[in-house]
């Protein structure tokens, strides 16, 4: 790694104005180019961040965040003291004309979300529209969010994606809103509060059909986990559950994707106890479905006692 010190600033032109610290060293950050810069931050782990996104916190003139307690815990964890700042949905028509003086002035920008990428289902939109429309530069500090994380470990296809971020929380809205994503020709992508989560998988499994999903939840945190299974099933799974914690990412296989069918687990379970100990029977299916083994052994169970 580069070390950037306050020579490697002073000849790239630009004054160093801020520190970050990483990994136990302390580095000197240039001032940022003048101009909004929406920066990504982890959705779970702090170590999910990118150098570039250190040096632009340190060296902006100030960052601006939905909630600045959360924000201040990956700042401090940086050791960055760059002010900040509240913007979001409430005072964004307060806050926004201020934003835009302070770019005129010729001020570096950051925004931020509590996690992930900013304008992704969180605040921002606004913003960047006004400060294009101004004619002020915009850049871009990629990094974590949750719909990329998602994506890049159910093992869904990824060739063509909709994301509708968070759907309506009333039963009746959301399966309006489903009947209406139901023909997309892509995997369908939304963000879920826990509570909300077995509600919506029977919603998704009754409107878009019994299609196989995921669950992704806990991204990048110490309870991490995919559970793939058909929609049904997921329902299944999660409901007996005590309870769902957690952030989660629900990914759905479209409609006309034939390549991988839902999983009836029922079927696959009755099929395999046929000339097969319990014991087998559950192995090759916890396999075969990828559902937690605790899921398919309460199932085989239900079904055994159901027949005798
Ligand atoms: N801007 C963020 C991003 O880029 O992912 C998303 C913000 S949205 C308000 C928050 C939602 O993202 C959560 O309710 C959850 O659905 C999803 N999410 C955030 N972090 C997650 C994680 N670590 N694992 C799974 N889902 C996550």
């Amino acid at each position: 790694m580069q070390r950037m010190s306050l020579e490697n600033a002073k000849t790239s032109g630009r004054q160093a104005v801020g520190n970050f610290t990483l990994l136990g060293q302390t580095f000197s950050a240039p001032s940022a180019a003048p101009g909004l810069h929406v920066v990504a931050t982890p959705i779970g782990n702090l170590g999910d961040i990118t150098v570039r996104a250190l040096q632009t916190l340190a060296g902006a003139d100030q960052v601006l965040c939905e909630d600045t307690r959360i924000t201040r815990r990956l700042t401090g964890h940086y050791g960055i003291a760059t002010t900040l700042s509240a913007y979001h949905d409430q005072n964004a028509a307060r806050v926004l004309p201020t934003v835009l003086d302070a770019l005129a002035a010729g001020e570096a920008v950051a925004l931020v979300s509590d996690a992930g990428t900013p304008l992704i289902s969180d605040p921002g939109y606004r913003l960047v529209d006004a400060a294009r429309a101004a004619g002020h530069p915009v850049h871009v500090v990629p990094g974590a969010s949750a719909l990329t994380g998602a994506l890049s470990v159910a093992g869904i296809a990824t060739d063509a994606v909709f994301f509708a971020g968070f759907l309506p929380t009333k039963t009746t809205a959301r399966r309006k809103r489903l009947e209406a994503l139901k023909d997309e020709p892509a995997t369908l992508v939304v963000y879920e509060a826990p509570h909300r989560l077995v509600a919506c998988l029977k919603d998704m499994a009754t409107v878009l059909g019994d299609r196989t999903a995921a669950v992704a939840r806990e991204l990048t945190k110490r309870h991490e986990e995919v559970v793939r299974a058909s929609l049904s099933n997921l329902a299944f799974e999660f409901a007996g559950r005590k309870a769902v914690k957690g952030e989660i990412v629900i990914l759905v296989e479209r409609g006309d994707d034939t390549a991988s069918e839902a999983i009836d687990l029922d079927a696959l379970l009755t099929d395999a106890l046929t000339g097969q100990t319990m014991r087998d029977a559950v192995a090759a299916v916890t396999a075969e479905t990828g559902l937690p083994r605790k899921t398919v052994y309460d199932r085989a169970l239900a079904l055994k006692g159901r027949k005798t």
